[in-house]
């Protein structure tokens, strides 16, 4: 959440800096600001409400002599998301901005002992005690006025730090909330997400938990905030440009879930075993032995994370025989859960940075379970805090609203059925059919993609309603509550996903003739069943989408509309069924005219509890 950018030596300092928080800005974007140090020593600062853009025209051709400057676009947390609350925010006389990316736990008190020693506070912020509190240890060093300021903090944040004191250096910490310095020709960069550097360089070195670093033109220097001297790792990131632009779609969105279709490719990529009718996960090697001699998973996710979790559970019981116990992480941590012996955990996070989740993965951890995680970002916290884990090889996921993340997620849940399916109860010709029905699979979400236009119909016809209802059984009850969740993600429309069965346990009162009803009917186990809900629906004049199983004739005189996927296995169909609930909650938003890849209220990476 929220974006942190800063340049050192480098000319054109307020360009990078606008352009960065442009990379940025799916982590927060409801303010952002900018400071810098000019030629004479004072610290310059534009801050706006609202997206980068208008800071942007805000700045217009504003071109102070500068090479030093920090920025930040901002998702709330506590304050208005206003112009006085927008960082950069500042210390009583102007001398030291800084930015910051987390929460401040106690900010009450530190605020309560600051202002009592005569500071004066002007935000709403739990951020700017953070100013005033480097303000009151400055003692000439402002490395050490930051790290003694940090042993009173408790909480997140990831901070960038100015001063006209001291201009020549930028100093960075982190605790929770991801940092990385960036070596360019003629300066350095000193980022929270790569994206916002990758236009000027590909080596970075990732601040650890509880590091801080002095960044000059020239070199830097990283210590943990106890004074231990800590030596750098130089990474090479790939980050191809492209994939972090929109490349002629309207939305990010649109592109990503355009993507899936070579996304799942990817993901399976090299890891599917035909000779042995198995799966190939190189992350779970070193793991074998508790894979095998274990019965019982503990899956742990976020919103769609978690969703893709649920459905993992299901896929793994059916294939596999293992119980699973699939848990919001943001529960995980406070209710004292089981951990058995030989419990495995597995940690769902696109970013691999989400707070909760990888609070809930080490409390599994502390309790004794081998965790594995299954994250989208290389290099992320709970990649490197796990014992072993999967990419999901979605790549650069830019629309808040997760598309493809999820889908790969969902992919690598099922290999990793099949790999634990082999070991136990699956025979060696199911497992040969599995590889095959996987292999299928990326074609067959081509065809789903392909029909676009006739999901971009249905939504023309209901994107005035106000509430929707969304049904699916088994496998499909999870894909159920990701299409509800994306709805009202990002068009605003109150949805609820309910198992079908459990419509008649109280959402059948709210069904009348303008209650669109997305029921997911696909040939699998269930499919009689499903049937059976759509007759309820329809006897009280609800409207059914059905989600079926392409040739499905029947369901054409039940239904009010259907859209047709190809066949596959029960533990594959969520791969094909989740499509057209993406590209129904999306045509939809484009109708109301919503701010797709930057919905309200939300941001990417949630990296605050
Ligand atoms: N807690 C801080 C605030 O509300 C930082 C929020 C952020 O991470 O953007 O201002």
């Amino acid at each position: 959440m929220c974006g942190i950018v800063g340049s050192i030596g480098k000319e054109d300092t307020v360009s990078i800096l606008i352009k960065g928080l442009k990379r940025l800005e799916y982590r927060g974007y409801d303010s952002a600001g900018i400071a810098v140090i000019d030629q004479k020593g004072l610290i310059l600062v534009e801050k706006r409400a609202g997206k980068v853009k208008d800071l942007e025209n805000e700045i217009g051709e504003w071109k102070p002599d500068t090479n030093i400057g920090i920025a930040h676009t901002r998702w709330a947390t506590h304050g208005e998301p206003n112009e006085l609350n927008a960082h950069p925010l500042m210390d009583c006389k102007n001398r030291i901005a800084l930015v910051h990316n987390g929460i401040i736990e106690n900010y009450g008190s530190l605020k309560k002992i600051l202002a009592d020693r005569g500071h004066f506070f002007r935000t709403e912020t739990d951020t700017e005690v953070l100013a005033h509190l480097i303000e009151e240890f400055y003692e000439g060093n402002l490395f050490e006025a930051v790290r003694q300021s940090l042993q009173e903090v408790e909480g997140t944040y990831g901070i960038a730090v100015i001063s006209s004191l001291e201009p020549d250096k930028i100093i960075i910490a982190r605790h929770g909330s991801p940092l990385a310095i960036g070596h360019s020709g003629g300066g350095m960069l000193v980022a929270s997400d790569t994206a916002a550097i990758v236009d000027h360089t590909n080596k970075v070195v990732y601040l650890e938990d509880r590091e801080i670093a002095q960044v000059s033109k020239d070199n830097y220097k990283i210590e943990t905030i106890e004074k231990v001297i800590v030596t750098p790792k130089l990474q090479i990131i790939e980050t191809d440009i492209k994939k972090i632009e929109k490349g002629g779609y309207s939305h990010f969105m649109l592109k990503e879930i355009n993507e899936q279709t070579q996304i799942i490719k990817d993901s399976i990529r090299g890891r599917l075993d035909r000779e042995s009718g198995t799966a190939r996960l190189d992350g779970l090697d070193r793991h074998k032995k508790q894979l095998i001699e274990t019965d019982n998973l503990i899956i742990l996710g976020c919103g769609t994370s978690y969703y893709a979790g649920l459905i993992g559970g299901y896929v793994i019981e059916r294939n596999a025989g293992i119980q699973v116990n699939v848990e919001y992480a943001s529960e995980f941590r406070y209710k004292n859960p089981v951990v058995r012996k030989n419990s495995i955990a597995f940690a769902i996070s696109q970013s691999g940075e989400t707070a909760d989740t990888l609070a809930a993965m080490r409390e599994a951890s502390r309790k004794g379970a081998v965790c594995l995680g299954i994250c989208n970002v290389v290099g992320s916290t709970i990649a490197r805090e796990s014992e072993g884990g999967v990419y999901i090889h979605a790549g650069p996921e830019i629309g808040v609203a997760s598309t493809k993340a999820f889908s790969a997620q969902v992919m690598v849940l099922n290999l990793i059925s099949l790999l634990l399916g082999r070991m136990r109860i699956m025979s060696y010709d199911e497992g040969k059919i599995y590889v095959d029905r996987i292999s299928e699979i990326p074609q067959k979400i081509k065809s789903v993609l392909d029909e676009a236009d006739c999901i971009k119909e249905i939504a023309k016809l209901y994107s005035d309603r106000n509430n929707f209802l969304y049904l699916g059984r088994g496998f499909n009850f999870p894909v159920a509550l990701e299409g509800a969740l994306k709805l009202k993600e990002i068009s605003y429309v109150h949805a609820e996903g309910y198992p079908a069965a459990e419509m008649k346990h109280g959402p059948i009162a709210l069904i009348d003739k303008e209650m669109p009803v997305v029921v997911i009917a696909i040939k699998d186990s269930v499919y009689s069943k499903v049937l059976g809900n759509i007759e309820e629906v329809k006897a009280r004049k609800g409207k059914v989408i059905a989600i079926a199983t392409e040739k499905d004739s029947e369901i054409q005189k039940k239904a009010d509309h259907v859209i047709y996927v190809p066949e596959t296995i029960d533990s594959l169909y969520p791969l094909l069924t989740v499509l057209p609930m993406q590209l129904l909650a999306y045509y939809i938003a484009v109708e109301r005219g919503c701010s797709i890849d930057q919905p309200r209220n939300l941001a990417k990476s949630v990296t605050v509890e």
